[in-house]
């Protein structure tokens, strides 16, 4: 018998809606569901005052690729918003990523070649070949950055302390001697004008779309719909756990109306010493510049990951990676489900980033078909 969808696509998300709408195009018959109560997943903003909230954190658009630039800028508008950061430690103010801002703040100094001196200084050679992020971190930025700026905050966001955190977590530690503050360095950067829920209005516009439906709760109904499945949730719970938890770190949002204009004079504060409970304060108005007589801040605390609460970031520790592989082995004998986007392939993604990689799947996928 004819099914009633060629798609069905668990996840109104980036991915789960870029999926929906290019295979529409092509004439397939989508429906797209999700569980929470409002299409656009992270991506998702909510009016306040006249104010776009990024209800789900910060969302700033960066990339360096012409055609995913090209590809969004069909759907929306961005305006010239450069993202940088201030940090907060003792309520000493420093400019981030660290650059000449910064080193002139630390230690009062004004030059390229004073800052390689006192950094050449302060760095701690570790000969160890498994490092933790504390002696990758002296290793490259010494004692100074490490306690003010790196230390406290990053403790708080992954809810263990530095010494136990393997290196790979920092990546690359950013060092720039010019009086640059710009937080990317992408070519294209921005905000789109009016937030991304227009976004998914425009991609969502002609598909079937449920919201407040969880997949596991009608797995066999949903199923049965369509012919093919694209699924976006997380991959261990496609598959009840068979193998083991994948562990993601989750963050608490606590949001304020203020009665001023302006609270903190910039997007996002991060707050770098221990002792205070949350990692940064987000004040929405800047994004888009907005001329509100109010102002709406955001304060996000890291949290542990339970079942029942969203998981934000995947830890791509040596433990979690290895149980990925598990499911993702799984996951490539069926051929009849695919799985894409952050939670799926338990990968931090950024948003340029699922869109490059929904388009490339949804051509793989229609090369195959048509
Ligand atoms: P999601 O947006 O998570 O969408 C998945 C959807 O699936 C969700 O709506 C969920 O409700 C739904 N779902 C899950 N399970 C089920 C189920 N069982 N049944 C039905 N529905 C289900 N990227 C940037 O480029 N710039 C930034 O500044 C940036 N900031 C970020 C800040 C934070 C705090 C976080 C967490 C992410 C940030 N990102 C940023 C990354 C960006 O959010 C992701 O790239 C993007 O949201 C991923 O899209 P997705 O569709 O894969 O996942």
């Amino acid at each position: 018998m004819e099914k009633q969808y060629d798609y069905l696509i668990v996840g109104a998300g980036l991915f789960g809606s870029i999926c929906a709408y290019e295979l529409q195009k092509l004439g397939f018959r989508c429906l797209v569901i999700d569980k929470r109560n409002h299409v656009g997943g992270n991506l998702y903003c909510e009016k306040i005052n006249n104010i776009n909230v990024h209800k789900y954190g910060a969302h700033i658009f960066h990339t360096n690729n012409d055609l995913v630039w090209k590809y969004i800028n069909k759907f929306l508008s961005f305006n010239n918003y450069r993202h940088s950061v201030i940090a907060n430690y003792k309520n000493e103010i420093y400019n981030l990523p660290f650059n000449m801002n910064t080193f002139a703040q630390l230690w009062k100094i004004s030059t390229p070649a004073q800052a390689y001196d006192i950094l050449e200084s302060q760095r701690i050679p570790c000969p160890s070949n498994f490092k933790t992020l504390e002696d990758h971190a002296l290793e490259t930025v010494g004692q100074d950055i490490f306690e003010k700026l790196i230390k406290g905050y990053t403790t708080k966001q992954w809810g263990r302390s530095t010494d136990k955190l393997p290196a790979s977590i920092l990546k690359r530690i950013p060092l720039r001697f010019t009086f640059n503050n710009d937080y990317f360095g992408d070519t294209f950067q921005g905000i789109p004008v009016g937030g991304y829920n227009p976004l998914f209005e425009k991609l969502l516009a002609n598909v079937d779309v449920k919201i407040l439906t969880n997949f596991f709760k009608e797995r066999s109904y949903f199923t049965s719909l369509a012919t093919k499945i694209i699924y976006t949730g997380p991959i261990d719970a496609f598959y009840n756990f068979e193998f083991g938890y994948l562990d993601y770190r989750s963050l608490e949002f606590q949001q304020r109306i203020l009665p001023c204009d302006n609270f903190q004079g910039t997007s996002v504060v991060n707050y770098t010493d221990i002792q205070v409970p949350y990692t940064r304060i987000i004040e929405h108005k800047h994004f888009e510049f907005s001329n509100s007589p109010s102002t709406v801040i955001t304060y996000e605390f890291p949290k542990n990951y339970e079942v029942d609460s969203e998981p934000y970031y995947p830890i791509n520790d040596t433990n979690n990676n290895q149980l990925y592989r598990k499911y993702h082995e799984k996951s490539k004998k069926d051929v009849n489900i695919i799985f894409g986007g952050r939670l799926a392939e338990y990968k931090y993604y950024d948003m340029h980033q699922i869109i490059a990689s929904a388009l490339k799947k949804i051509k793989e996928e229609t090369d195959r078909k048509l």
